[in-house]
């Protein structure tokens, strides 16, 4: 072997202007899904024509050179990353890096609509856990929520998920007037069949019909309202994301708080987002992002590659600086979640 052939096994980690690491990648593989949600898309949404995205052999390429810059975990998401045509064949190769022990987790993001066709497939993928979207358990107020979605289609993609062996966590949206009545049921429905339930403030991102002012509910609320039934104690429980978790005595189950409006947590941020067309956001609530798809479309080689995440890294913003409020018509991020990936 030539001397110029040798390339070093450790590559340096990425590690942002603040000091913070970055471990994990968020991978959004479409921008479509087979739901609207009300909070998330508005009705007539328009997607990206499929020959912007990169294929999914250019996402493998991507994450493969983040993995070998440090990233730990993998989480695939979208849109609905499970509407993907081949999304099984990214699984499939991404896991070679579970094989490896260079990767500790490849889990996804889903709304639960294909986990019956994907749950066992994905298991075998070396996948362990899955978050799925769940803001009511009642059909018709599913369908208000979705546009159209069918609840009974997602508890039996959940109950094959938990058949494969699958941990599944339940990530619900807190809507104020629409589903606040409901989380006390959510969280007993969940924790009673063992599975974890993460409740989600409201983010402005994207232009959708109703306000959000109307629909943002304080996650404060939610847990002063538990309080009054249950013995919630601080767990010190992670999943390398940003929810913060409690114990609730009387279920045994843990309860996650992801509360990006009323507690800002992005001192612990190690997180960086790829979208389906290779743009890069360092941050979830900042338009800065850096274009990946040029560098690798340009070379073979992925020095270009590293060289294009070293220089988006050393971007990366402090926080967000999410608002909703009256005097403010516009969203903070212009770009749907859908876009960026939950
Ligand atoms: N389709 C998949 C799903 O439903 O989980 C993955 C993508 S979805 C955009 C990811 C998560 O983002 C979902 O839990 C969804 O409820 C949440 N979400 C979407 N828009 C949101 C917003 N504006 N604020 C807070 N959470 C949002």
């Amino acid at each position: 072997m030539l001397l110029e052939d040798f390339k070093p096994l450790t590559r340096p980690p990425l590690v942002d202007p603040f000091g913070r690491e970055i471990s994990y990648l968020r991978i959004s593989v479409t921008d479509r899904c087979d739901f609207r949600c009300v909070y998330c898309m508005s009705e007539d949404m328009t997607f990206l024509p499929k020959r912007d995205l990169l294929t999914l052999e250019e996402v493998d390429r991507v994450a493969t050179a983040f993995v070998a810059r440090g990233t730990r975990k993998l989480r695939i998401t979208g849109g609905e990353p499970l509407v993907r045509r081949d999304i099984m064949n990214l699984f499939r190769s991404l896991s070679r890096h579970l094989a490896s022990g260079a990767l500790d987790e490849l889990t996804l993001t889903t709304n639960g609509s294909q986990l019956e066709r994907y749950a066992s497939e994905l298991a075998a993928c070396g996948v362990r856990r899955v978050n799925v979207s769940l803001d009511t358990l009642d059909p018709d107020k599913f369908r208000k929520i979705t546009r159209w979605g069918d609840l009974d289609k997602v508890l039996r993609g959940i109950e094959a998920a938990r058949a494969a062996g699958l941990r599944v966590k339940i990530n619900a949206v807190a809507l104020k007037d629409v589903n606040e009545d409901e989380i006390e049921g959510l969280m007993s429905w969940a924790h009673g069949l063992g599975m974890d339930l993460t409740l989600i403030e409201v983010m402005p991102l994207g232009e959708i019909e109703p306000g959000r002012i109307d629909q943002f509910l304080p996650l404060s609320i939610v847990r002063a309202r538990l309080m009054d039934k249950y013995t919630l104690d601080d767990d010190p429980y992670r999943t390398g994301g940003p929810a913060r978790y409690v114990r609730v005595r009387e279920t045994g189950g843990l309860v996650g708080f992801i509360t990006p409006m009323t507690h800002n947590f992005c001192e612990s941020c190690n997180r960086v987002r790829l979208t389906c067309t290779g743009t890069l956001y360092m941050c979830l609530g900042q338009e800065d992002a850096a274009d990946l798809r040029a560098p690798i479309r340009a070379s073979g080689d992925d020095t270009l590659l590293y060289r294009a995440m070293d220089e988006a890294i050393t971007r990366k913003p402090k926080g967000h600086d999410f608002v909703i409020d009256r005097r403010r018509a516009r969203p903070a991020v212009g770009r749907h979640m859908s876009v960026t990936g939950g």
